[in-house]
């Protein structure tokens, strides 16, 4: 007999009751909010006289709105001063805790409830935001959800749910030098395809998982959702403990050591059962960049574009649309293609590893963005940004041309003033290219590492960073 893996054994534990409909009533163990999914929420509880169940478990932020040139109050934009005073009002007529810029706490969503230890293996965790899969790098079920169950978590602290399936996904081998965890995310994107994931939870494993830091787990984790999974994780091993040991919301002392027994002893154990079970080579996987309008088009960075023409009929259409919108041709190489704006940053890349890792291609590259091109690295966090600079990496970035920036979601998403224009074609660290994504309808966007988005940066083309500074980040 098979043993429960880590997703049936934390499910289990978070079950209230099976509902007459079939789906489970889960109990919710930390509720992330931000300034753009709350506000209806809010609403609703307040149209129904509803207070929120569990303050205590319940922490808000501010990420998609907030500039990134000055958070100086007012904002500038009167929309988003709205909304920032409509998140202070709510956090505080309801308990709820605020990270706001004015403490230095501010961050995006999912760097904030990690880099503060909020987010803990074992947990079950919602936020109104789809990459809320980030924290499954610490073995939790996370969980992006709308704004109508944010409203219902925050009235009870449960939520309705059919239990997905689970897949595990093994990536054996070591990482060749300069192929990073966004290249991992990429890949197993590209291998399982973009609705591959639906019906599925990820549980990655393997040599490359075992391997990783916890920011890298966090990137990985982070896309699951972009490869259709309803979330992603990673068992809890050493490497979470001391990632999480000395974190303001962990507990301390003896404590902690008892919290990391349990911890640990969540992890799927060898003879523990999935639904699939797939197997990637690292030693197959390249820098990787996407060509296309999902972040499943994509090839290794000295790969050629694929030809519809030499396709089965039922892929066609899909690589002609994406071609014509980014405006590539059939069998062309993406390295050496000219781009017009640089993004590091998000909440798949824009940890301090990442502005680490980018500042190390920076200094083994040398030069200066060129005139043409619009650098930005925006921290995901204020800790991230303080700790960077104490580092001195914002020297390093200012120094060769990029833009450094206050910390938020800025052009991930460009539901701020840090938009693509026109047709302008970016090199993104972050995890979504779809038409329109970074502010412009007709913007362009080509996701990548942050060590990759570096040294197109400096080239003021698509680069292969093995070429420019991959002994940096090796
Ligand atoms: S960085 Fe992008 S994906 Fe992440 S929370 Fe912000 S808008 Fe969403």
């Amino acid at each position: 007999m098979s043993a429960p893996n880590l997703f049936d054994k934390v499910w289990d534990a978070h079950t209230v009751r099976t509902l007459p409909g079939g789906q489970t009533q889960l109990l919710i163990g930390l509720h992330l909010i931000h300034e753009v999914t709350s506000p209806q929420a809010f609403a609703m509880l307040r149209e129904r006289d509803l207070k929120v169940a569990y303050p205590e478990r319940t922490v808000a932020t501010v990420d998609h709105i907030i500039p990134t040139d000055s958070q100086l109050r007012p904002l500038r934009d009167s929309l988003a001063e709205e909304m920032m005073e409509a998140i202070e009002t709510n956090c505080r007529d309801f308990g709820v805790r605020l990270l706001s810029p004015e403490n230095g706490d501010q961050g995006i969503v999912h760097v904030v409830g990690p880099e503060r230890g909020l987010t803990q293996p074992g947990m079950t965790i919602v936020c109104g935001d789809s990459h809320t899969s980030t924290h499954g790098a610490f073995g939790t079920i996370a969980l992006g959800i709308g704004t109508s169950q944010v409203a219902h978590v925050l009235a009870t602290g449960t939520m309705a749910l059919a239990k997905p399936k689970v897949r595990k996904v093994s990536v054996d081998g070591e990482l060749g030098p300069g192929v990073t965890a966004k290249d991992v995310a990429l890949a197993i994107i590209r291998h399982l395809g973009v609705q591959g994931g639906v019906g599925y939870a990820y549980e990655y494993a393997g040599d490359v998982f075992r391997n990783m830091t916890m920011e890298e787990r966090m990137t990985v984790c982070n896309m699951s959702i972009e490869g259709g999974a309803r979330c992603g994780y990673v068992c809890p091993d050493e490497t979470t403990v001391e990632y999480l040991r000395g974190r303001d919301a962990v507990p301390q002392g003896e404590a902690f050591e008892k919290a990391a027994e349990w911890w640990l002893s969540l992890a799927s154990p060898e003879d523990a059962r999935y639904d699939d079970e797939v197997h990637l080579l690292a030693s197959e996987i390249e820098p990787t960049v996407t060509w296309g309008i999902n972040p499943g088009q994509s090839i290794g960075v000295g790969g050629t574009l694929p030809d519809p023409a030499e396709l089965p009929e039922e892929e066609r259409f899909a690589v002609e649309e994406a071609l014509t919108y980014m405006d590539l041709a059939p069998g062309q190489k993406l390295e050496g293609t000219p781009i017009d704006v640089a993004f590091i940053g998000s909440c798949t890349n824009g940890r301090l590893s990442d502005l680490r890792e980018a500042a190390a291609v920076v200094q083994a590259a040398g030069g200066r963005v060129p005139e043409r091109v619009r650098a930005l690295v925006v921290p995901g966090s204020q800790r991230v940004r303080a700790a960077a600079e104490a580092e001195g990496l914002d020297k390093i970035f200012s120094e060769a041309g990029f833009d450094w920036r206050q910390a938020g979601c800025s052009m991930c998403l460009a539901m701020n003033p840090d938009k693509l224009q026109g047709r302008e074609l970016c090199a993104s660290s972050s995890n979504r290219n779809f038409k329109g994504r970074q502010g412009s309808p007709t913007g362009r966007t080509l996701l990548m590492s942050p060590a990759m988005v570096a040294a197109a940066a400096l080239a003021g083309e698509v680069r292969d960073v093995r070429s420019v500074g991959a002994a940096a980040i090796a």
